[in-house]
């Protein structure tokens, strides 16, 4: 068999979330996009049991999805949302809440499975006539010619080109690392445990974290009244020992890590387990080439942030991109994708630093710290107006 050859106008390397709705996105123009992903297969929403990945999504990310008419298809298959925030320290000395009357809104955000967005997206992009979507394809390399801006991916008998190559394709990106970009990496010394649990109690459409020393335990609340699904952070041997135990016994652990807040938890499902890495790309772009979401970024998720900034990536690129095409530029100019890279790295850095911060706040147990600390948060939990501020910026608005 011979070489397949194919030129499209934008190639996206990454089939996940922030992949799929950035090329819905770019799909409002005329131009024909590729969207590549090295998996065969698609993970699917099934209504008997809660997918073991989800995300909070804060406001700003469901009026994208909004925008691109997903949402009420999200909505069909099942989201939850939460009306309160409820955070403490440790011994329950400093606390915070947070409520979406308080800022006028009816939710605070929702709790979206995984696989509910990757669905919707996936039926949304197979039924777009402008995206080919090739499944399965493992590249290999990319070529650039001089003279010539488009780029070249390379993959067995296949090679594709384009004047803009974007990476979708998550935190081991290959594109980012085919093309070079270093990035800053260091180890949250965190491993997260999902899974989703039972409570006695219901949730009430609270979001509930607790920070310990050890690391944040979260309980997101799901469609049914006592379902939860659980972010439990801790150092890796800890995780380890976490995932070890019976269910039971995990149950039992679960139960007093969270002070029976919940009451006990009475069932758990099959735990998954992720290394925390925090990354940064040095560049999000080159001449023709642009990375997004994971690919540019991975954050610890102790605020549930990591999407929600992927998200952001693609709407910003997508709208100065399709700006570029509406002054009928073929090709999207270098100093468009800088004013791309230059707003929402500072974005991304800052909700990176602000991670750091809070972990290692939290992870602290020097006793003049920890009296801070539960002070800083009591006194905050008072002021209405510093309050509805974290608020409005937590959840995009
Ligand atoms: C425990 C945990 C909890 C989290 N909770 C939240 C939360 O509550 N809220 C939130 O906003 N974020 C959360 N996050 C972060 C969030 O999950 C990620 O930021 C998000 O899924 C990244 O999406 P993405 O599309 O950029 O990358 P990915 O989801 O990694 O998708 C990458 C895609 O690229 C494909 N791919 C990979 N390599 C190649 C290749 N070589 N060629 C072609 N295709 C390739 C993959 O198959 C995949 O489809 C959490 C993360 C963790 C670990």
């Amino acid at each position: 068999m011979g070489i397949i050859k194919d030129r499209y106008d934008v190639i996206i390397v990454g089939g996940g979330i922030v992949g799929l709705t950035l090329a819905l996105l770019l799909a409002k123009s005329d131009k024909r996009i590729a969207l590549l992903d090295n998996k065969a297969k698609v993970e699917s929403f099934n209504r008997e049991q809660y997918d073991v990945r989800v995300s909070a999504l804060i406001p700003a990310s469901v009026k994208l999805f909004e925008q691109l008419s997903v949402w009420d298809d999200m909505m069909a298959l099942r989201v939850s949302p939460f009306t309160h925030m409820h955070v403490w320290d440790g011994d329950g000395r400093g606390k915070i809440e947070f409520d979406a009357a308080s800022v006028g809104v009816n939710e605070l955000g929702y709790i979206v499975e995984n696989n509910v967005m990757l669905q919707v997206l996936w039926q949304r992009v197979a039924a777009c006539a402008q995206i080919t979507v090739l499944n399965d394809i493992q590249l290999e390399y990319l070529q650039r010619h001089e003279h010539n801006p488009n780029i070249e991916l390379h993959g067995g008998d296949t090679i594709l080109s384009a004047p803009l190559v974007i990476g979708a394709d998550g935190a081991q990106s290959w594109l980012r690392q085919a093309a070079h970009i270093a990035i800053t990496e260091r180890e949250y010394e965190h491993h997260a445990i999902v899974c989703t649990v039972k409570t006695e109690k219901t949730h009430d459409k609270t979001a509930r974290q607790r920070f310990m020393p050890q690391g944040p335990l979260a309980f997101l609340p799901l469609e049914t009244a006592n379902s939860c699904s659980i972010v439990w952070s801790s150092a890796p041997t800890y995780a380890d020992t976490l995932m070890q135990l019976s269910d039971e016994d995990f149950a039992l652990t679960l139960t007093e890590a969270f002070q029976s807040q919940l009451g006990a938890v009475v069932e758990v499902g099959p735990r998954a387990k992720f290394p925390l890495i925090m990354r940064h790309a040095q560049h999000y772009v080159q001449p023709g080439l642009a990375l997004v979401g994971d690919a540019a970024h991975t954050i610890h998720p102790l605020a549930g942030q990591g999407l929600n900034l992927g998200l952001a990536d693609a709407a910003l690129l997508a709208k100065l991109v399709l700006q570029d095409y509406a002054h009928k530029n073929e090709r999207i100019k270098h100093s468009t994708l800088r004013r791309y890279e230059r707003a929402r790295k500072a974005d991304n850095a800052t909700m990176l630093a602000a991670m750091d911060g809070f972990k290692k706040l939290f992870g602290n147990d020097i006793p003049v710290i920890k009296w801070l600390r539960h002070r800083g948060l009591n006194l905050t939990d008072r002021l209405d107006f510093v309050k509805n501020l974290i608020l409005q910026k937590a959840m995009g608005i």
